[in-house]
């Protein structure tokens, strides 16, 4: 068998040689050729990306990437930014801790570094919001430093590469072995985004295109025949599912009550319909005693650890109506259903077409 450790080198050559040609446009990236001529990637725009692509595709979050920059340019505006702007902003992402994070993180670096980010990866690592992984990318891609960074995309290039059949996620840590011994001293930040490009583009999860692959010939499984097959998981448990209620009231007039979640907890921070309790049998809570009327069908929605079934409640808001201290009552000219995490606008679209 072929010695890998010996055709690093090469490998990083051939890689480097084909994401000169192939390296993915975004609008957070600087390619390949400008950053031969000597452009750096702005860390702000590097680590919004990086915060925005975890656990989402680079389309969902192209949108609201040039969306949040168009308003919030650098990291002094968005540690300015008011939190329920940014909230509103990022509905529809999911995994809405992040965007707490993402506030917290922008106001320390505004105000214990002078508005410029750490460029280390331990520097990185002390700040909200940013694990390992985060750390290790934005220090490769923006700053160039020689650090390791391990995505879906590169488990799956490096688990095909080697032929490695023990699955994931015990397996990790073998995967950034490996994937280490490849990271290149020289365009380290080429190079790890290359080998994402490389996982994303041709070495997909299904079909790999091994025929123009820059990697065919020291790829292992490519070899074996195994490549489809891997990388390698332990089975997930299935998810249990959990039930709720959400109340979507509206006045004769046209405005809605909204209810602001708990800062902690899922969709922390965020707006939706007032509601109940998310668990096996969920106790009614309505907001105001009325005559609420089911609308015959229900939101289904998957969150990371369970699934949950809502049933959409409705009735008409009473003029003269009084929140309590989590509640707002949003005009219709200001009502936007896209500032709704993306359940509570599943609610709102039933509601729209029952
Ligand atoms: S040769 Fe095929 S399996 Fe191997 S790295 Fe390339 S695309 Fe992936």
């Amino acid at each position: 068998m072929r010695d890998l450790n010996s055709d690093c080198a090469a490998m990083i050559r051939d890689l480097l040689a084909w994401y000169d040609v192939h390296a993915r446009e975004m609008p957070w990236r600087v390619g390949p050729a400008k950053r031969a001529a000597g452009e750096r990637p702005d860390p702000y725009k590097v680590w919004l990306s990086e915060v925005m692509l975890q656990q989402t595709t680079v389309a969902a979050v192209r949108e609201y990437f040039l969306r949040f920059t168009k308003r919030w340019p650098a990291v002094p505006d968005l540690a300015a930014a008011e939190d329920a702007d940014v909230m509103s902003e990022w509905a529809g992402l999911g995994y809405y801790a992040r965007a707490r994070n993402l506030l917290k993180c922008a106001r320390a670096v505004a105000s214990d570094f002078g508005g410029t980010f750490p460029d280390s990866y331990e520097g990185l690592l002390k700040l909200p919001g940013i694990g390992p992984y985060t750390a290790a990318a934005i220090s490769s891609i923006a700053f160039d430093r020689p650090e390791t960074v391990l995505d879906g995309n590169v488990e799956r290039v490096m688990a095909r590469l080697h032929n490695i059949h023990e699955p994931l996620p015990g397996v990790k840590p073998v995967l950034t072995d490996r994937a280490a011994e490849l990271t290149p001293a020289q365009r380290p930040g080429d190079y790890a985004q290359a080998v994402m490009d490389l996982g994303a583009t041709i070495c997909t999860p299904r079909n790999p295109a091994c025929g123009i692959c820059p990697w065919r010939d020291p790829c292992a499984a490519r070899a074996a025949g195994t490549a489809a097959e891997l990388p390698r998981k332990t089975p997930k448990k299935p998810k249990p599912t959990r039930n709720g209620i959400v109340y979507l009231a509206k006045s004769a007039d046209g405005t809605w009550l909204l209810e602001r979640r708990p800062d902690k907890g899922l969709l922390g921070g965020m707006l939706g319909w007032p509601g109940s309790e998310w668990n096996e049998t969920p106790a009614a809570n309505p907001p105001f005693a009325a005559d609420w009327q089911g609308i015959g069908s229900e939101v289904r929605h998957t969150f990371t650890h369970f699934h949950l079934i809502l049933q959409v409640m409705t009735a008409e808001l009473p003029a003269g109506f009084n929140p309590n201290p989590a509640q707002e009552l949003i005009p219709r000219h200001d009502f936007r259903p896209s500032s709704l995490p993306t359940v509570m606008r599943k609610a709102f679209d039933l509601y729209q077409g029952r």
